[in-house]
């Protein structure tokens, strides 16, 4: 009998595949408390160190086994772990725990983990929080070693050509190595669109579907799988017309992809003739490839969270700059758009002084531009950076979570202040460096006209905005499907802000995920915007539908909308925009 398992789609377009499953029977292990007497308290720290030492090998290999032609930020996300492995943080307080509380090295391991786990979950930054997966699968290979298996690389080299793999949990080394056997689709029942896993998935192109509690346990070692990687829908036991009707969607997207590509070089502009902008979201230099490769006119969104990750210190100004740099070199003269800081306040964040404790909604507390004012110390380094590097490219610079003017105008006069600085320092930057905000608070696309006469440039946050208006907790999976982009309270606030924009002559663009998504192009298209940035490997599939849209027709349609904003068929009118 068909039966159908709903989970978070981690990927992009038309991303289908079928296979028989590959269920990987590791599991998390369940590790009991052990004393040890405290003469065994050496040869236990020994112990430890040979699993680290061995967990070190092991990734350093699997590094190595990675074929020339992957994305280069594989190779970062090996590099992560292995750093990990290195921090004191974990290694150093599991020997301390070891020697304090005479317990074996693998609870020791595990109450580490527990404890750096919780510290990362106060985080409130969606990306930063999920970088606690990379925690546990690190503690996974340590643990692996520590009784005396031995993880993923070790354990034969079945070829899984074909074969759907369904995980409790995957690591980015996992996936790698399941990636080289041939594995053309990965489940997995933790871990969400914002992790490196979920990241690495989209960047090879396999389909993957994520938090699917419990599905181990249903599914069959062998059964045949259908898996759609963007809804988040995997089939089992399809019945043969369910099966047809899915191979007809293989072939469909296959064809689908080998069109999109010719689009690549070809202008990005309406059958009416309006040029519009489709720029990539980045988050590290090794990403400016596959942005290139799919075509991205510029950068509308450098998250730069990552510099302060797997640290204890601070990035300095040099570091930022030279970061800056390898990204303004890399992209080779396409414009950049660098978004400062945006970490949520956690007090035990140590390379953040953040001084205010996490409130009881870390989402509304000391986030973003607000922490950055609160902190000079952490602010000004970055600010400096960015003005720096704007007289090696064009750059733009851009404040997160703005919610008030004074905001805006307490970073003017800072940017101002510094300019004077490096103007004295004999340093160079662009007078005429851009400034913009974005707009991802209700507040913020209230006054989005304020906002836009004090700056350059808006760009629209979906993410938060979303949140914020629907009071929707972004990962939280119970409450997923209330996420909704085209409420009607979102439909008015996306309008209000690019017609603020527009009355005050300034560009706008949109860098939240509806951005990246095609069946939202028409209708952002309709309600006036021009400017897209979205994860690159959504850029042609956004561009197909650009090149078919007539904007006259959808800003008349669209306009209808609007108007019946309030009434009961508002899907409709939308659908019916995706309709030819
Ligand atoms: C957003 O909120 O839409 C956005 C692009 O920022 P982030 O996802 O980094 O919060
Ligand atoms: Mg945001």
């Amino acid at each position: 009998m068909t039966t159908s398992f709903q989970g978070i789609g981690i990927s992009t377009g038309q991303s289908l595949a079928l296979g028989p499953a590959f269920i990987d029977g590791r599991r998390r292990r369940n590790i009991a408390r052990g004393w040890i007497a405290p003469e065994q308290i050496p040869t236990e720290i020994e112990r430890l160190d040979q699993a680290v030492a061995a967990a070190h090998t092991g990734l350093r290999a699997i590094r190595e086994q990675i074929p020339q032609h992957t994305p280069l930020n594989i190779a970062d996300f090996i590099d992560t772990h292995l750093l990990m492995l290195e921090d004191v943080a974990l290694v150093d307080e599991v020997r301390r725990i070891v020697s304090e509380q005479h317990c074996t090295a693998e609870w020791a391991l595990q109450v580490q983990c527990d404890t750096l786990v919780r510290i990362f979950d106060e985080i409130d930054d969606p990306y930063l929080r999920t970088r606690r997966d990379d925690i546990e699968h690190v503690v996974e290979q340590i643990q692996t070693f520590l009784q005396g298996s031995f993880p993923l690389p070790e354990h034969g080299t079945q070829d899984l050509a074909g074969h759907v793999i369904v995980a409790r949990d995957m690591a980015p080394a996992d996936l790698i190595l399941w990636h080289h056997r041939g594995a053309v689709a990965i489940i997995s029942e933790f871990g969400g669109p914002m992790s490196h896993t979920a990241i690495l998935a989209r960047s090879l192109g396999i389909p993957a579907v994520m938090g699917v509690h419990d599905i181990t346990a249903y599914l069959q070692q062998g059964e045949l799988l259908l898996i759609d990687g963007q809804s988040g829908t995997i089939t089992a036991d399809a019945d043969p017309l369910t099966l047809q009707d899915f191979r007809r969607r293989l072939q469909h997207a296959q064809v689908h992809r080998i069109r999109l590509r010719q689009l690549v070089g070809q202008p990005s502009v309406t059958r009416d003739g309006v040029a519009v902008s489709l720029m990539a979201n980045l988050e590290l230099p090794s990403d400016i490839a596959l942005a290139q490769a799919n075509g991205a006119c510029g950068v509308g969104l450098y998250r730069t969270e990552f510099l302060y990750m797997n640290r204890r210190d601070l990035p300095d100004e040099e570091e930022h700059l030279a970061s800056y740099a390898e990204m303004i070199v890399g992209l080779g003269g396409i414009p950049i758009t660098i978004r400062t800081l945006d970490l949520g306040v956690d007090k035990r964040v140590d390379s953040v002084p953040a001084s205010s404790p996490a409130g009881s909604n870390p989402a509304l507390g000391l986030r973003a531009i607000r922490l950055c004012l609160k902190e000079p110390d952490l602010f000004r380094p970055q600010l400096r950076a960015i003005l720096r590097a704007s007289a090696l490219g064009p750059v733009r610079l851009m404040l997160p979570l703005v919610s008030n003017i004074q905001e805006v105008e307490t970073v003017i006069a800072l940017i101002r202040e510094l300019k004077a600085q490096l103007e004295n320092e004999g340093l160079k930057f662009d007078p005429m460096l851009p400034v913009g905000a974005m707009i991802e608070v209700p507040a913020a696309a209230l006054i989005a006209r304020t906002i836009a006469r004090r700056l350059d440039f808006l760009s629209i946050g979906t993410n938060d905005l979303i949140q914020y208006t629907l009071a929707i907790d972004r990962l939280d999976d119970s409450v997923n499907d209330l996420f909704d982009p085209t409420h009607p309270a979102i439909l008015r606030l996306i309008h209000m802000t690019i017609v603020a924009a527009r009355e005050m002559n300034r560009p706008v663009s949109m860098c939240g995920e509806m951005a990246g998504d095609p069946r939202f192009t028409r209708l952002l298209l309709g309600l006036g915007l021009r400017e897209f940035s979205m994860h690159p490997g959504a850029i042609l599939d956004v561009k197909e539908h650009v090149l078919q849209a007539d904007t006259h027709d959808l800003n008349r349609r669209c306009t209808h909308i609007l108007s019946r904003i309030d009434e009961a068929d508002l899907g409709d009118l939308i659908d019916q925009l995706n309709t030819p």
